[in-house]
């Protein structure tokens, strides 16, 4: 039966929405309080490149996590780096994406498959949103 399988595909399709959005909101909320704290900490300047941000700018900032783990936040700042979007873009694309995004992956929202990232779709999003 065509229609019943397409109604399946939809269905999953929604539940990978819900996934990616409730993925999205978690991850806004925890960034927005480290980094919040890491640009009172440091100059806002990005770490790579040397490019200052401010106002709108601001936005292009962001916050890296050293050791790539984005639970360890040092209220001292020694696990943060600010590096601009695209810094930060290359700093990432150096390492595997697995271990790099693991961070992303919402406690209790595992997918069951090993392939579905939610965040690189995100990342992309983002990209093409500007
Ligand atoms: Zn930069
Ligand atoms: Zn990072």
């Amino acid at each position: 039966m065509l229609y019943m399988s397409q109604d399946e595909t939809q269905t999953k399709t929604d539940r990978q929405k819900q996934i990616i959005a409730e993925a999205r909101r978690n991850r806004e909320l925890r960034e927005k309080t480290y980094r919040e704290r890491a640009l009172k900490l440091f100059p806002h300047v990005c770490g790579k490149c040397g490019r200052e941000f401010s106002g709108k700018k601001l936005k292009e900032l962001t916050v890296h996590h050293r050791d790539h783990d984005h639970n360890n936040n040092n209220p001292d700042g020694s696990n943060w780096e600010l590096l601009c979007i695209y810094c930060h873009d290359n700093e990432h694309s150096r390492y595997e994406d697995s271990a790099t995004y693991s961070e992303v992956t919402p406690g209790g929202e595992q997918a069951s498959s090993g392939s579905f990232k939610p965040f690189a779709d995100l990342e992309a999003l983002l990209k093409n949103k500007k």
